[in-house]
């Protein structure tokens, strides 16, 4: 027997047409990639959205066509996305930090047939244009007056294009399961790989963040997404933030510690989202220029583990709650939160810091468990590493034109990262499948030694990797930058790490370099540095 309720497909337009209806005039603010600061609101958003849906249907792009975008957190940004799914199109986030080589692969491998891009993009996108040949045209957002002259094919600017249309136009009506965008895995490994997702798994997966425990979204917040649309969905919040009606501020391309803190307290925000990088950013300007946060009461932060010295600094300096989240392109992207418990409500100190220092539990909608390379579940009891695997509306079945399976029997994803999970459900990443280190047929997570090391005030980024050894198959080698003018000597850094970590997770060696390889995305890249080093002989071999 079916139930009786109606049937309402989660489709990505309700909304913004949820927000325009209940919360017409919060303000959506951005930089503009011009320059001053851009004001709308939600009932402009979806009025420009629809017009956008209109044009697009007029230069023929139909249901399941790709259209790509190369821009930043902008309101024509957020507005394109409405617009594209709203007829059943897909919206593609390039992400601008890839190669050169890797934008052309995505692009030619999705056959997106329009790009919208910013200014910032137009060199690029002219010297990439020859080879891109599923593109018929080129929209750029920007009004007539700031329209540069390009020799990009079709050429138009954003304003010029949707004003062609008038907006009474009604939104394109399907199946929930229907795809709305795609966004490439940075391949730190062999090419990019696109993740499909739909407009069911956004809302479900953006109905779940907004939740008090995790990024706690309300109609009296104004949320800066600092994390770009292109990075994943921005984490939810180009769903999650309309649809509680809570104001948006876009942040544009300037993510400069002193850019973010003007936005935060010139636009009175209340919760922002970004990786460790762009805080670290913040955390700095503040210290130096003696600036205070007035408004600012919740930051989210993942992409890569969360330094305690953010944490701590946000939470006893600042007052700004953190939550430590981890997540992945395939999970659209958010796949635990690091929110306190009954269990853990009573930490205070060390012990609250140890915890926020993992990456959390699993929200409904996300199971998980870890597993030994047979895929037997191991036991949670924050000490046995294992693989993180994990199963869900929003978590990835396959890779957008890759005829391969890449599920277990029972569903479950391999994320390739290493983890524990305690007995309270809290996870912590300990490392990626390929970088730990088998030293004697026990795990070192080069992630913890590489935290520890950054904990140091001399250093400025830190690297671990095996190396081989003849007895013990890997050990830990130490890749050290230091900052500027500072002399730090091995001995001094092993003595600063002696006694925090087991005995034998202790490097041994370091050695100083002026630059660590990165991905295309400021991971550091293991592979390059392995590399690097593959002749490399410890002292102890
Ligand atoms: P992103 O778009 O966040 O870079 P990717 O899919 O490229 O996503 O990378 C996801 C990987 O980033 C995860 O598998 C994990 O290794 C790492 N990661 C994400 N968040 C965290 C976190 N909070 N702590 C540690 N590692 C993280």
């Amino acid at each position: 027997m079916l139930g009786l309720m109606q049937d309402w497909p989660l489709l990505i337009h309700r909304v913004i047409d949820y927000a325009a209806t209940q919360h017409a005039k919060r303000e959506v603010v951005s930089r503009s990639v011009e320059g001053p600061i851009h004001r709308t609101d939600y009932a402009s958003i979806r009025l420009r959205s629809l017009k956008l849906a209109q044009r697009l249907e007029r230069d023929g792009i139909r249901f399941g066509d790709r259209v790509a975008t190369l821009a930043w957190n902008t309101w024509r940004h957020l507005e394109s996305w409405y617009g594209i799914t709203g007829i059943g199109a897909i919206y593609h986030t390039v992400n601008p930090r890839l190669f050169e080589d890797q934008i052309v692969f995505i692009i030619n491998h999705a056959a997106d047939r329009i790009l919208l891009l910013d200014l910032t993009f137009v060199p690029l996108v002219e010297k990439l244009a020859s080879r891109l040949p599923t593109i018929e045209r080129f929209v750029i957002l920007t009004d007539a007056a700031h329209m540069p002259q390009t020799s990009l094919k079709n050429a138009v600017a954003y304003e010029d294009y949707i004003n062609e249309a008038d907006g009474d136009f009604r939104w394109a009506s399907f199946d929930e399961n229907t795809a709305a965008g795609m966004c490439y895995t940075s391949g730190t490994t062999g090419d990019p790989k696109g993740v499909l997702y739909s407009h069911r798994s956004n809302l479900l997966h953006a109905m779940m963040a907004v939740a008090p425990d995790y990024f706690c979204l309300s109609a009296m917040d104004r949320v800066m997404p600092v994390v770009p649309l292109f990075h994943a969905n921005s984490w939810s919040l180009a769903f999650s933030a309309p649809m509680v009606g809570a104001a948006l501020v876009m942040p544009g391309p300037k993510l400069d510690g002193a850019s973010v803190h003007s936005l935060l307290e010139d636009e009175g925000v209340t919760m922002s989202a970004a990786v460790p990088t762009v805080w670290l950013g913040l955390l700095q300007f503040m210290q130096t220029s003696g600036k205070k946060l007035s408004t600012l009461k919740h930051v989210g932060i993942g992409g890569s583990a969360c330094p305690r010295i953010i944490t701590e600094s946000f939470e006893t300096q600042y007052g700004v709650r953190v939550t430590h989240a981890w997540g992945m392109t395939e999970l659209s992207p958010l796949g635990s939160f690091c929110a306190i418990k009954p269990e853990t409500a009573a930490l205070e100190g060390k012990a609250l810091y140890d915890l926020k220092q993992k990456q959390g539990y699993a929200p409904f909608s996300v199971e998980m468990k870890i597993a030994d390379d047979s895929g037997r579940s191991l036991p949670r009891d924050g000490k046995t590493f294992g693989r993180l695997m994990v199963k869900g509306p929003s978590v990835s079945k396959g890779y957008y034109g890759i005829d391969a399976a890449i599920l277990d029997e029972e569903g479950f994803f391999d994320t390739g990262d290493v983890a524990t999970i305690d007995e309270n459900g809290y996870m912590l990443i300990t490392d990626r499948s390929k970088d730990v280190i088998k030293s004697g047929g026990e795990w070192i997570s080069s992630i913890e030694l590489e935290n520890l090391a950054v904990g140091h005030p001399d250093v400025a980024e830190a690297a671990v990797i095996g190396i081989a050894h003849p007895k013990w198959d890997e050990r830990p080698l130490l890749v050290i930058i230091t900052k500027p003018d500072r002399a730090l000597t091995k001995d001094e850094i092993l003595a600063f790490m002696s006694g925090k970590i087991a005995k034998w997770w202790m490097p041994d060696d370091v050695v100083f370099v002026d630059e660590i390889p990165h991905t295309a995305t400021g991971k550091i890249l293991k592979t390059a540095l392995r590399e690097q080093f593959r002749d490399y002989r410890l002292p102890t071999a």
